[in-house]
């Protein structure tokens, strides 16, 4: 008897289920990818419960006579695909002929088409992968596929749910995501029968990313686009003014596929350096069309990422186009002082000492700056060997509060020279040379303020002159509304308004200078991306960093001795001085001996 056994098929649709049915939005990513490669114009989703009681999309694409609908129930059938050359020019969003019977596997589930050249429909029902019944039924052409009580036969599975917000929020994604690619197709979203999202057709993308990103991006939107032989870009992206704290903001299309893709994502960031705050990322929808075997999009279950063959020439156009439309919308923000004639310098910037270049952080899929040793050794930089890793550079919390240095106050004792550019502090001690960043240091002052006064439950907040009504997203508003009395004891005075409106009606004392609307569009933000209701405390953590870099004097701001002094003194007071709320450096040392080497006096003195 073999061990070895082939596995029974509703087995096998479950396993596949596991890696392509994640969660309800992984049913409606999967289900409007069949509407759109079906040709529909017209697709109406449904959702009860969050997705858990009910998903249902009904759309007006060719449908399926009812040999091709049995088929299309049947693991590794599809349409899309035929021999193995087609696998590498895939031109439909679907391809891997697993969606259907992996959701019909894990839920109970109706599919029911008709093509337009025929009068009646066929019905299948399925539950838990077995066939319950088929018939023919009178249906509208197109395709309607229902899903219900997702997962109820994989309890495991069912567990990881979160709240009905949460997958809810994850579905409104979804459909965004489509919607913004497929401005053509009509696009309604339902929650509980109430439509939460609705966007009609047209024939201009520009609208449609407008409608998108909401109305007070539009103003700020500019256009790009470049046709090449084997390569053409498009898309419209927001100046500078108008930035989210994480990347989300940016929507990537390849082939009218959205996708997450690490290199388009740098070669943007790249564009946009020296624009953003660190920590801050553009906004915007980028459109890339390649032909079809140039790109590999078989690389996940999921299809959310591709591979290009020629990636470096996708990352160098984009770069040179989106700088070159930045340069002609905005100029950057050191330019208005050091260059008020208004001729635009290009190339070597005068701010070069604070340029670091940008890499990514694998872990948490930011883009950071962080100090290159390539960069900075560079023969033609002037600034060569300025910087060494300072000790101070690798402390985590714990060190700090372990290290001697931190015992005595530091930063306090320093000698202080001047200020950098109206954005660092020059300083000394023994040891050399000591340069702060007053933008880091003050955001970590402002965090561990707002984090003691959580901990002890008593916000200092200022009720505001005029309270000020903000307009939410589907789910950053959902996630608001749970969060609303943790806001609360932050200091935060914010009640719902109606829809996804909200009035906030005080904030926290030490945020007073805020930008209230984008205040508290970031917390909104942050909540969501950090999926709030599962980890309260954390996500009030990452809150308050948000909250802590919105007050924070920004880089480019003169302060006097007096407002230095009383700077320092505060970091010294901090449990972590050593870094700002993200994570990086407050402070670096230049040492003596570097200094010495520089001017080739080493060993002379
Ligand atoms: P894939 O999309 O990878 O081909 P699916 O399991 O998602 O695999 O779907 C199987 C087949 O069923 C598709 O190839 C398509 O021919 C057909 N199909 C699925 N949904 C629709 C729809 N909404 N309209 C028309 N045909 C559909
Ligand atoms: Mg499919």
């Amino acid at each position: 008897m073999p061990r070895i056994k082939i596995l029974p098929e509703i087995l096998s649709n479950k396993i596949a289920a596991g890696e392509v049915v994640e969660r309800p939005a992984s049913v409606v990513k999967e289900v409007l990818e069949n509407s759109l490669d079906a040709g529909a114009t017209h697709i109406l989703i449904e959702i009860g419960g969050g997705g858990r009681t009910l998903i249902r999309v009904s759309d007006n694409g060719r449908g399926m006579d009812s040999d091709d609908a049995m088929l299309a129930i049947e693991r590794y059938a599809t349409s899309k695909i035929q021999v193995d050359s087609d696998l590498f020019a895939i031109g439909t969003l679907g391809f891997r002929g697993e969606a259907l019977p992996s959701i019909a596997s894990v839920s109970r589930f109706t599919l029911i088409s008709r093509p337009r050249d025929q009068d009646e429909g066929i019905e299948i029902k399925i539950a838990g992968g077995k066939l319950v019944n088929v018939s023919t039924v009178g249906a509208p052409p197109g395709t309607m596929v229902e899903v219900r009580q997702l997962f109820y036969n994989t309890p495991a599975r069912r567990k990881f749910l979160k709240t009905i917000n949460t997958e809810l929020g994850h579905i409104s994604d979804t459909v965004v995501q489509m919607a913004m690619g497929w401005p053509q197709v009509h696009f309604e979203l339902k929650h509980n029968s109430k439509t939460i999202k609705l966007w009609p057709t047209t024939s201009d993308p520009a609208q449609r990313v407008a409608e998108v990103l909401g109305r007070n991006v539009l103003p700020h939107l500019f256009q790009i686009q470049t046709d090449q032989e084997a390569l053409a870009i498009s898309g419209w992206l927001a100046s500078s003014k108008v930035s989210r704290s994480f990347s989300k903001g940016l929507y990537l299309y390849v082939n009218g596929r959205f996708v997450r893709d690490r290199m388009v994502q740098h070669a943007v960031m790249e564009a946009y350096r020296g624009r953003l705050m660190k920590g801050r990322f553009p906004v915007g929808a980028l459109f890339i069309k390649v032909p079809a075997d140039q790109v590999d999009v078989n690389v996940h279950p999921t299809k959310h990422e591709v591979r290009f063959a020629d990636s470096r020439q996708i990352h160098d156009t984009l770069l040179q186009v989106v700088r070159e439309a930045l340069i002609g919308n905005e100029r950057p923000a050191w330019q208005h002082k050091a260059d008020q004639s208004g001729k635009i310098a290009s190339g070597s910037t005068p701010d070069r000492v604070q340029e670091t270049p940008l890499v990514f952080n694998r872990n948490s899929q930011r883009i950071q700056a962080v100090p290159s040793a390539a960069k900075i050794t560079a023969p033609e930089n002037k600034y060569q060997g300025q910087t060494q890793e300072p000790p101070g550079l690798n402390f985590t919390r714990e060190d700090a509060k372990q290290s001697s240095l931190w015992k005595e106050p530091f930063f306090s004792s320093l000698a202080l020279i001047g200020q950098l550019k109206n954005a660092y502090l020059v300083c000394e001690d023994k040891e050399g040379l000591i340069l702060i960043d007053q933008h880091a240091v003050h955001e970590r002052i402002r965090f561990e303020t707002l984090r003691k006064k959580g901990r002890q439950q008593q916000p200092a907040s200022q009720m505001l002159l005029m309270p000020e009504t903000v307009e939410l997203g589907y789910a950053e508003a959902a996630v608001l509304e749970a969060a609303l009395s943790d806001l609360n004891q932050m200091g935060i005075e914010i009640e719902p308004f109606g829809g996804n409106t909200f009035v906030v009606k005080a904030i926290p004392v030490i945020l007073s200078r805020a930008n209230i609307h984008e205040l508290i569009k970031d917390v909104a933000d942050k909540l969501v991306a950090v999926g709030s209701i599962d980890d309260i405390s954390h996500a009030m953590d990452a809150c308050r960093i948000v909250m802590a870099c919105h007050r924070s004097i920004r880089a480019h701001q003169a302060l006097n001795r007096q407002e230095i002094m009383a700077l320092l003194n505060q970091l010294d007071h901090c449990e972590d001085p050593a870094h700002c709320p993200h994570g990086r450096p407050t402070w670096i040392r230049i040492d003596l001996a570097t200094v010495e080497k520089r001017f080739g006096r080493t060993g002379n003195l």
